[in-house]
């Protein structure tokens, strides 16, 4: 279905991200036909060049980054003509004049703010003066909302002067991902799981997001941030809402972003004990974290594993096990929502003890996995293995119907169609840093190094500790 006719500024529109993510996003959506008609979409930066220069740009972005559909040359050339370009200085008067002049104020205008966060206030307020901040403007932001709660306060409220929070989309792509929207349909959409969703019958959950690769050219930017500021407080704390939250009433912005909300300000504060961090040695060729950083000194963890828990009625003794890192065995992110024994085995100690696991991967192959236990086949008596009820998308819904979009494509299109479900909202991210920020504190008043660890494994050895201390194990990676 097209959306609304609208008009969309790609402030950074010739940086990496626009041209990797942005333009290719727009362009399918552009080739599904969900964006016809009187459109504009305006590149703005600070390259000098007009806009035919800019379409080749685009059009080089697209070719490289867009997948199938770029080879649609008639597409791409329709395409094109909706797009436009104007020079501008974010933190001076270079260009505003012209941007005013090619929005149209009877429709939808949106601003993505593809640009590093410190010009996210002169851009704000520059859009106010040059009246295009009123109440049919909304605005993208890009992470990191800030490096801790007192500069995402600040970030919040340079914002807040200008617009409403309801016009406020701050991106986290993972939301955008079509299996984590399909955990709020499993859980949420059949009666089966939510009776089982909680300390009675949840052993434990695991949150697994691993690399392969290292910090690679994004070394100095990543040594600023780490492992914890880049992946836990805004992916994983995510990923770890949407597990833990309490149904919502409605499946409506503000009452998910409630819930979520309700989750992270339950977290119990991380002890010391309770979390691994770890910096990746060099394999082969391939150099270590600190050559990557260009920083022999560095104490910045590209690993981070730690044990959450969440205080509440639902969850009280139920550990949330999170881990990330670069440089792993394999790249693989999922969710494992690990079930309890059965109470007691019919079966006798030869059948073996088994348990029900839930995986819900996100990359690669997308989909949800159910573990069940069974009966061995044959006439070997009563032996149990497990088996997996398996939904992988592209199995069940055949090759056309799993070709969803992109998380870029399905956000983008939510910001012109007005729905924030799977934005974060000021407040989520606030107290997302107010859970992050006493456990990065620690590590930098005790001034001890993250600990190595060997390139193409699963991490130190504390991090296996840390579930082995507790009778668990962590799930392979692969
Ligand atoms: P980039 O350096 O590649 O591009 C920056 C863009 O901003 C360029 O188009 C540049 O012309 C423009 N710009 C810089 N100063 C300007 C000014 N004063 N006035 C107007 N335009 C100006 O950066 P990027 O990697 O595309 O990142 C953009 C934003 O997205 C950052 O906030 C970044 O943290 C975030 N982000 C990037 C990625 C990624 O994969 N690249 C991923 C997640 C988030």
């Amino acid at each position: 279905i097209p959306v609304e006719p609208f008009d969309l500024v790609i402030f950074g529109g010739t940086g990496d991200l626009a041209c990797r993510k942005i333009w290719p996003a727009l362009f399918r959506r552009f080739v599904a036909g969900q964006i016809e008609g009187d459109v504009r979409l305006i590149g703005a930066a600070r390259g000098e060049m007009d806009s035919t220069g800019f379409r080749d740009v685009v059009q080089a972005a697209i070719v490289e980054f867009g997948g199938e559909e770029s080879s649609q040359k008639r597409e791409l050339s329709k395409f094109l003509k909706l797009v436009n370009y104007v020079t501008l200085d974010a933190r001076g008067t270079d260009g505003w004049v012209d941007l005013a002049g090619l929005m149209r104020t009877d429709r939808i205008r949106a601003f993505y703010f593809s640009v590093a966060p410190s010009l996210f206030g002169d851009l704000a307020k520059r859009l106010h003066k040059h009246g295009m901040a009123d109440d049919t403007s909304r605005i993208v932001v890009e992470k990191p909302f800030g490096r801790d709660l007192e500069t995402a306060r600040d970030l919040n409220r340079v914002l807040a002067q200008h617009f409403d929070e309801s016009q406020i989309y701050r991106i986290d792509h993972y939301l955008g991902k079509e299996t984590v929207q399909n955990l709020m349909a499993i859980r949420f959409g059949n009666v089966l799981f939510e009776p089982l969703w909680n300390s009675q019958y949840v052993d434990h959950i695991q949150i697994t997001v691993a690399e392969s690769v290292g910090v690679g050219g994004r070394g100095e930017y990543y040594d600023k941030s780490g492992a914890m500021r880049d992946m836990v407080q805004n992916h994983m704390m995510q990923l770890l809402c949407l597990i833990a939250m309490e149904p919502p009433a409605k499946f409506d912005p503000d009452a998910v972003r409630d819930e979520k909300l309700k989750v992270i300000r339950a977290l119990d504060p991380v002890r010391g004990g309770d979390v691994v961090r770890g910096q990746y040695e060099a394999q082969g060729d391939k150099p270590d974290y600190r050559t990557q950083a260009e920083n022999p000194e560095s104490t910045t963890e590209s690993f981070v594993a730690l044990k959450a828990l969440v205080s509440n009625w639902r969850w009280a003794g139920t550990p949330f096990y999170l881990r990330t890192g670069k440089r792993l065995r394999d790249r693989a992110s999922e969710i494992a929502v690990v079930f309890k024994d059965a109470p007691h085995s019919i079966f006798g100690a030869d059948a073996g003890r088994h348990r029900n696991i839930l995986t819900i991967r996100l990359q690669p192959n997308e989909g949800i996995e159910l573990g069940v236990t069974i009966k061995e086949p044959g006439p070997g008596g009563m032996r149990l293995i497990d088996v997996p009820l398996d939904m992988t998308f592209a199995e069940a819904l055949g090759p056309e119907d799993a070709d969803f979009p992109d998380a870029y494509e399905r956000l983008i299109m939510d910001v012109i169609r007005g729905n924030q479900t799977l934005f974060m909202r000021g407040d989520e991210v606030e107290a997302a840093w107010a859970w992050t920020d006493p456990i990065i504190a620690d590590w930098q008043e005790g001034g001890a190094a993250p600990l190595p660890y060997i390139s193409g494994g699963s991490g130190p050895d504390e991090a296996l500790m840390l579930m082995h201390r507790d009778g668990r194990r962590w799930r392979e990676i692969k």
